[in-house]
Formats: structure tokens, C-alpha cells, sequence
């Protein structure tokens, strides 16, 4: 079954699931991301820290789709941030990807201490009007952040991508979200697998739906209108991941769920946490 899309705030099809690229590097990183693509994937997500554009561009072209097939997520690092740095920035990623344009792109971390996301994002979309970029957004933005962002620049961005998951929900962010019109996107969906998949609630809702528990959680992300960015390297792992539009949780089973929220599984908090 085709993975659904949704569509953003500028008009783009944005895949209700996509795939997460952290640790996918070398050949085998470009082989699992390939496998990928078979399977239905069409939203990649990269990053310059990840270190992996180069073999996500490869993967685009290995897999022999027509480019507009697919969405090609990087974002700028921390240490890009200002406007003639991320001009520059996402001239290397290009580079690096060996494409000559980036479907979403998205600022990292907000750093809010360096105080330079406005400007980033404005050479973002000044990107996007030059067609080197089709989609602007952000990651880690809270509410007060992406306020400023409007606020100043008039632009609101597509995608906020946070880290999201059933100990972490995000209820008041994606509120915030659905006001405005941004789509949310979940990192960590599976908590980077923890205890989360071991959870008994996860595994009875898992037998009574004849699923895994893994599909349980990404359809929770889906019900939630967050599209999830699952990391897996095999792909027997990848397509079940990709295989949980074929059943649906019920009212009482996402009340079931939202008793695991607990909060962030590490000090992510995007007001203080900084990545360069
Ligand atoms: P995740 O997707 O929650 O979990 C990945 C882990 O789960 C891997 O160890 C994977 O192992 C395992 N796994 C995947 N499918 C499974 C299945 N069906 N059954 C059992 N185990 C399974 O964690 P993540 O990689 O941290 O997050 C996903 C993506 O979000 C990242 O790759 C990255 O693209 C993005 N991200 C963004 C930010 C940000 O600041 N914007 C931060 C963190 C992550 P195998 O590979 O062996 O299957």
C-alpha cells in the first residue's frame, strides 16, 4: 500500500510516514536507504550532522525514481546560523547530495543563546524563491519560537519535526500546530526503541489489532497527524514500519496510550539544549 500524504501549508504532498537516515552511512547506510525507497518510502531525512547527505543523494539516484518523487529532508547545523552562512550552508549540502534541489529544509536546533534563527530562516527563504529549496521549516521550535518566526518574517513554516513519542507527546505544541498550520513531525517515533516497544499496554494493543507493537506506535503518530521518521537499517523492519494504514486505533485505545506520557527521554528541551 502507498504510504497517504497530507498536504502543506505551500501546497506540497508531504508523506504521512517517512525515513529517519541517522547512523545510515557508507555503502550499507545507501543500500538500507535504497530498500527503503522500494518499499514505499518517499520522505528521507538528513542532515548535515548526520553526515550522510552524499550517500542520500546517492540513494535518490540508485534508486532510479523520478526526482519528484521524493523529499529530500537536511537541515542547517548550528554552527550555519545566520543568513550568508546558511546561504552557504545549503550550497554544501547540494554539493554533498549531489542534487540541485532540497525538497525540506529545515533549521536543526534554534539555539536560541546565538540568536540567529531569524536571519536563517530568512536566507531559507530566500532559497525557496531562488527554487534551490522547495519547503522551509523548522526542528525543536516551541510555540514562543515559532511565534517570532512569523512574527518577523511573515513565513510560516511547513514542518516543525520534534522529538515525539507515547512518553512524550507533545499535546500543547501540536495544538499550537494545527492553529497555525504547520505540520508536525515526530523524531525518535519508537524512542529509539527503549522500553517503549517492551510496554504492556503497547502489546495488548498490538494482539488485539493483530499488528506489532511497533505498528502500534507509528499508527498512534499517524492518528496524531504527526508523521513519523522511523530509523531502521533492514528491511523486513522497514516495511513494517511502513504498514499501518491498514488499521486504526480506537478512542479508548489512544486514551490506553496516553498514560505512558512521562516527558522527554533525554534533556532535549529546545530553550537551553544547543547543537552546533
Ligand atoms: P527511532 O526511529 O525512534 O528508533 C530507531 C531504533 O529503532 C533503531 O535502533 C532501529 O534499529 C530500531 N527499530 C526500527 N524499527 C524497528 C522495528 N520494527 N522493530 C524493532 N526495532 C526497530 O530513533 P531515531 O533514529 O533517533 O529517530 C528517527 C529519526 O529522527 C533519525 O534517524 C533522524 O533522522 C531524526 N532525528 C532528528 C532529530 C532532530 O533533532 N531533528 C533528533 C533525533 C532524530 P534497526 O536500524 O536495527 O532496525
Amino acid at each position: 500500500m502507498a504510504i497517504p500524504t497530507v498536504t502543506l501549508n505551500d501546497g506540497t504532498a508531504f508523506p504521512e510516514l517517512g525515513l529517519g537516515t541517522y547512523k545510515l552511512r557508507g555503502e550499507e547506510g545507501i543500500g538500507a536507504i535504497v530498500s527503503a525507497i522500494e518499499s514505499g518510502y518517499r520522505l528521507l531525512d538528513s542532515a548535515v550532522n548526520y553526515e550522510n547527505e552524499a550517500e542520500v543523494g546517492e540513494a535518490v539516484r540508485r534508486s532510479g525514481l523520478d526526482r519528484d518523487e521524493l523529499i529530500v529532508t537536511t537541515k542547517v547545523p548550528g554552527r550555519d546560523h545566520g543568513y550568508d552562512q546558511a546561504l552557504a550552508s545549503a550550497e554544501a549540502s547540494l554539493q554533498r547530495l549531489g542534487l540541485d534541489r532540497i525538497d525540506l529544509y529545515l533549521i536543526h536546533w534554534p539555539n536560541p543563546s546565538i540568536d540567529k534563527y531569524v536571519d536563517t530562516y530568512r536566507a531559507m527563504i530566500e532559497l525557496r524563491d531562488r527554487g534551490a529549496v522547495r519547503s522551509v521549516g523548522v526542528s525543536n521550535f516551541t510555540p514562543e519560537m515559532l511565534t517570532r518566526l512569523i512574527d518577523e518574517t511573515g513565513v510560516v513554516p511547513a514542518v516543525n519535526q520534534v522529538e515525539l513519542h507515547p512518553y512524550f507527546p507533545q499535546t500543547a505544541l501540536r495544538a499550537f500546530h494545527r492553529t497555525h498550520g504547520i505540520r508536525t513531525e515526530s523524531w525518535s517515533p519508537l524512542a529509539r526503541r527503549s522500553e517503549l516497544l517492551g510496554e504492556p499496554v503497547i502489546d495488548s494493543l498490538a494482539e488485539k489489532h493483530g499488528v506489532t507493537p511497533t505498528q502500534v506506535v507509528l499508527r498512534w503518530h499517524v492518528q496524531l497527524d504527526s508523521t513519523p521518521i522511523p530509523k531502521s537499517a533492514d528491511p523486513e523492519r522497514q516495511r513494517e514500519n511502513a504498514d499501518v494504514f491498514g488499521f486504526a486505533l480506537d478512542h479508548s485505545d489512544l486514551g490506553d496510550i496516553s498514560v505512558l506520557e512521562r516527558g522527554r527521554l533525554w534533556d532535549g528541551d529546545p530553550d537551553t539544549h544547543e547543537e552546533m
